[in-house]
């Protein structure tokens, strides 16, 4: 009796549509090679590696489908895939390309446990269950007309064929989100367009990877169509960086908050990164923290990621809220700690400390009006610690007008510096603020990254 096997993509699985019990696939394994054995053969128990495609029963068509001949006695057998192009590597920065040439898609191989029952002559896949030792490396289940359905894990997926340009260094990691309704549709943005080197996904916190770590990238724009990327003085971002994208979904939604998985798997690609490439780790941002004249960017990553995580882990620019000063340490020493806090401004505006856009030291304009009480230039020093930090603050540099872009930049410091505080992003446009908090933690951020 013959069975037929279905390997596809596990990232084109539509989960919606899976729960409901209706598969749908649109993205076959080709030439992959099945091996069948008892459980108890020595062959069973051997890595991948020492597989011979010669023993193989068949190989995957272009349509990923491959029909076998089911063994006639009944029993538990080991049914191994081993596609084309496989990695059982962590899916980091020692995943480099041994891959031939035109390898676009790698794979996880899998183990499939699998009975067959029956008469003789008759016998049929009863069950299968994932044997591999994480059953994030793919997954199977029995269909009707014995067959079965198999989808791997990818680890690499290379679509874009245009020429790639190789970096000049890496010294800087910028963490984006996805969005679209599933990764289907990330894992084919990203690949097409060249953008991110690696995606972390929601549900298992797996990562496929898409570019080497010294091929440039197009992740955080630059081309014309989103503006000019900054961080830290430089503009050249996509030359220098690495791009990570977390699959997620809708961002200003509960649902959309990080899953455990993409944290920790988040961590340890972070952990691999730095300590392959020598960054410093404190270079680790978001992709809002690059925004030039453009606010589209506002929830990538987002005011709902957990840099304060990051921090204690040791990645991303040091920030208060991690043991460092923050407004209670200002609240416990008194008003007098912030008489030096940018020229005691924020103590000044007793009834309103909240600065807005147009406020300026020229006319010593502070929340929309002329206060007398204030000497110094407390916005261009403000200005001055957010463009330390990494900001960018406006074309001039630091200067003594809160204008759109300085507002923008305290925006993007407070989504990103408030992470995980906010119920809601912080306002844009004219409603924006710079209160005394806001105040007190670019202070504190200025002096811990300097
Ligand atoms: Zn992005």
């Amino acid at each position: 009796m013959r069975a037929e096997l279905r390997i596809d993509n596990r990232y084109s699985i539509n989960r919606r549509r899976l729960r409901a019990g209706r598969h749908h696939f649109d993205d076959p394994v080709e030439a992959a090679d099945v091996f069948l054995y008892e459980v108890t053969a020595e062959e069973a128990r051997r890595p991948f590696s020492t597989l011979r495609r010669a023993d193989a029963l068949a190989q995957t068509n272009s349509r990923g489908r491959v029909t076998l001949t089911l063994p006639s006695a009944n029993g538990t057998y080991l049914l191994r895939i081993l596609p084309e192009f496989w990695s059982e590597a962590s899916v980091g920065p020692n995943l480099s390309r041994p891959f031939a040439a035109g390898a676009g898609r790698v794979y996880r191989p899998l183990d499939i446990k699998v009975k067959i029952e029956g008469n003789p002559g008759r016998a049929r896949i009863a069950s299968a269950t994932t044997a591999s030792r994480s059953t994030a490396d793919g997954e199977a289940w029995s269909v009707r007309h014995d067959g079965l359905s198999i989808v791997l894990q990818p680890v690499w997926v290379t679509e874009h064929t245009g020429r790639r340009r190789t970096k000049s260094r890496t010294d800087l990691i910028v963490v984006h989100l996805t969005s679209g309704s599933d990764p289907y549709g990330a894992v084919r943005k990203i690949s097409s367009h060249a953008g991110a080197h690696y995606l972390i996904l929601k549900q298992d916190g797996q990562v496929i990877k898409f570019l080497s770590d010294t091929i440039q990238g197009g992740h955080a724009g630059g081309h014309g169509h989103s503006g000019t990327p900054y961080w830290a003085g430089d503009t050249n971002v996509n030359s220098r960086s690495i791009g990570i994208e977390l699959e997620n979904v809708k961002p200003t939604e509960d649902e959309s908050d990080f899953t455990e998985a993409q944290y920790q798997s988040l961590l340890r690609l972070l952990g691999e990164l730095v300590d392959q490439h020598g960054i410093d780790p404190r270079r680790v941002i978001g992709h809002s923290d690059l925004a030039v004249e453009m606010n589209i960017r506002d929830f990538d990553p987002g005011f709902r990621f957990d840099w304060p995580r990051l921090g204690r882990a040791g990645f991303g620019p040091p920030g208060p809220g991690r043991g460092y000063p923050t407004l209670r340490s200002f609240t416990a020493a008194g008003p007098a700690a912030l008489e030096g806090l940018y020229g005691g401004l924020f103590q000044g505006l007793r009834s309103d400390p909240e600065l807005r856009q147009g406020d300026n030291d020229t006319g010593s304009v502070y929340g929309g009006r002329p206060q007398g009480n204030i000497t110094g230039e407390p916005i261009k020093e403000i200005l001055t610690d957010l463009n330390k930090i990494g900001y960018w603050v406006g074309s001039r540099g630091p200067g003594n007008t809160l204008d759109e872009d300085a507002m923008r930049a305290v925006r993007y410091f407070q989504i990103h510096f408030f992470a995980t505080e906010l119920g809601a992003p912080p306002s844009s446009g004219r409603n924006a603020r710079l209160d005394r908090e806001t105040a007190i933690r670019i202070f504190d951020a200025a002096a811990m990254n300097s």
